[in-house]
């Protein structure tokens, strides 16, 4: 099960992706992660990647792809992976489409997660993840059992640098000019499915779950 989940910044991708790959038995690759830990641990990748995490710009895509396809090609990818958070540019989309048919490997589905605007200031303005496990709350949806602490792990939650709403707009609109195109590449290709992503996250979770089982399209 190959699967790519497109969405803006906050629609949920990386919950949802966490939760189809406990169910699919196979890995969420997101390469957000592997940037704030590659920023986290300070080296070479850490600090190219910083200055473009810090204005809430794309890492060059160069640099992403080498990254994914090194990722993809570990042994716990052999069954597939839940790509979140890649590709983002065509460029990367063509690039991944390459990648995979030199491999003979086929792309399952796109799914891409829709949701308005001003929903996601509003959450992202609320996002605490755990710095530790990557466990995501919501101050008003999804809050923490004790105010500040990881239910899973007992870490300090964290808000990211670029959740303050300046960063939160100048990501969509990042988001809106280098990846909404995907959406109609995708559809093209016949790979596109669309999940609202507006409604409560049980609800979300099955359509989810659905759509990548091909009950749902
Ligand atoms: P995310 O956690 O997915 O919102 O990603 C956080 C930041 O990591 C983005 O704002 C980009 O700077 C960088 N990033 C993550 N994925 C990509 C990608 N596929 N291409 C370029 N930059 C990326």
């Amino acid at each position: 099960m190959r699967l790519v989940m497109l969405g803006p910044p906050g629609a949920g991708k990386g919950t949802q992706a966490g939760f189809l790959s406990e169910r699919l038995g196979v890995p969420q690759i997101s390469t957000g992660d592997i940037f704030r830990e590659a920023v986290r641990q300070g080296g070479e990748l850490g600090m190219k990647a910083r200055e473009y995490l810090d204005r809430g710009e794309l890492v060059p895509d160069q640099v992403v792809l080498e990254i994914v396809a090194r990722r993809c090609l570990e042994p716990d990818c052999s069954q597939g992976f839940i790509l979140d958070g890649f590709p983002r540019t065509l460029p990367q989309a063509e690039a991944f489409d390459a990648w995979l048919e030199e491999r003979n490997l086929i792309l399952d589905s796109v799914i891409e997660i829709d949701v308005p605007d001003e929903e996601i200031v509003r959450r992202l303005i609320n996002r605490r993840s755990c710095p530790k496990c990557c466990t995501v709350y919501n101050l008003i949806s999804n809050p923490p059992m004790k105010s500040g602490v990881c239910d899973v792990c007992g870490s300090n939650l964290v808000q990211r640098d670029d959740d303050t709403e300046r960063m939160i707009r100048q990501r969509l609109r990042v988001y809106q000019k280098e990846t909404q195109p995907l959406v109609e590449y995708y559809r093209k290709g016949g790979k596109l499915r669309v999940v609202q992503g507006n409604a409560p996250l049980q609800v979300v979770k099955e359509n989810l779950l659905k759509v990548s089982l091909g009950e749902l399209v």
